[in-house]
């Protein structure tokens, strides 16, 4: 049995919201990554299974790793596909936001969210939710939303409701948000709902082939690029930093996804317990992802130098401004967090 984390109120307003509601959008945050995806498609399935009309509506494109999932082929792109993704929101009565805490997580596509007035439902495991929902299902300590989507489904409609397709998307998210179960998934319930998720059928191993060994030879020599030459050790601090600028990216034609889990890397350097990792996708726009372990607040750090945040031990941000001013910010950090960064 699993443990209810979930309020029985919560439950209670998302099943008459279903029940009430024929049309529904589903979205995340911008940058989708594998839970963002995972989460979306699952609910997607779920709704459209017991009839209701739903759309998932995503602020940017998806890697291409994760185009094999059940119905990414349908989901609509806010910033290539405007109007559609406009008139789905229009649409709608009730939007499903997953995966995020706070609307600016999903860039110009926020505006017209709030210009609906759909009710908006929260699923996610970001801390701090702000109060732009009507209903909350905010818990930090589940492993990924993709974990809250399972609970939210079966809860409605019981595990006969959960299919195949639904299955795999949310062992994506599962997998992919706690890198391959290697963090954030002690808890016991994580591999309850695993096993539920294999009843229906899916294959782990092939799931994790089709994510992690999909990549292109240009990815594996940019990582190796970045490995080689571009890896800094702060052995003072604790910590690691990796740049790659936008001419390097253009160099090893990398594409959307090819820089994901790069951040995770120098962690496995002994004695490192805090990592950066700073990419120019445009010239003059740098994307942060920080990563930490045991105790160390990453999402503080994001917070107080990258205008970002997300959890404890990986958040992220952005930055307007070259690389060095980059460089110079996260030696800022360096020092503010020396204390516990090596305590
Ligand atoms: P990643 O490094 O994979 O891009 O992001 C890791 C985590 O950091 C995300 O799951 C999200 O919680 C958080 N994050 C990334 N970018 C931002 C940002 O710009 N703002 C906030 N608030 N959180 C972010
Ligand atoms: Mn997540």
């Amino acid at each position: 049995m699993l443990e209810n984390i979930i309020s029985q109120k919560s439950l209670d307003s998302i099943k008459e919201i279903v029940g009430r509601c024929k049309n529904f959008v589903v979205t995340a945050h911008k940058n989708p990554d594998g839970d963002a995806m995972g989460s979306t498609l699952a609910l997607c399935h779920y709704l459209r299974s017991i009839g209701k009309e739903a759309n998932v509506v995503l602020p940017n494109a998806f890697p291409a790793f994760l185009s094999w999932l059940p119905l990414a082929d349908e989901v609509l792109v806010y910033d290539t596909d405007k109007e559609r993704c406009d008139n789905a929101i229009a649409a709608a009565d009730t939007i499903f936001c997953l995966d995020f805490n706070a609307l600016s997580r999903t860039g110009d596509m926020a505006q017209s969210m709030v210009g609906s007035p759909a009710t908006r439902v929260l699923i996610d495991h970001h801390p701090q939710p702000s109060d732009e929902f009507d209903v909350l299902v905010s818990h930090p300590e589940a492993c990924s939303t993709c974990e809250l989507v399972f609970r939210v489904i079966t809860a409605l409609s019981g595990t006969v409701a959960l299919n195949f397709e639904m299955a795999q998307c949310i062992y994506t998210g599962m997998m992919t948000d706690t890198g391959a179960f290697a963090y954030a998934s002690t808890r016991k319930d994580v591999y309850l709902i695993i096993a539920e998720l294999l009843d229906k059928g899916i294959d782990k191993d092939w799931i994790y082939r089709k994510v992690f060994y999909n990549f292109s030879v240009t990815r594996m020599r940019l990582w190796g690029f970045a490995m080689y030459d571009k890896l800094k050790v702060y052995n003072k601090y604790n910590a690691a930093l990796i740049t790659l600028s936008h001419s390097e990216l253009m160099r090893f034609y990398a594409s959307k996804g090819d820089t994901e889990g790069l951040v995770n890397q120098p962690l496995q350097v002994k004695g490192v317990r805090f990592s950066c990792f700073l990419r120019e996708e445009q010239p003059g726009k740098i994307n942060v992802s920080l990563r930490s372990v045991d105790d160390f607040p990453c999402n503080a750090v994001a917070a107080e130098f990258f205008n970002g945040g997300g959890h404890k031990n990986a958040s992220g941000g952005e930055l307007y401004g070259t690389m060095e001013m980059a460089v110079e910010r996260f030696k800022k950090a360096l020092q503010k967090y020396k204390v516990e960064l090596t305590e």
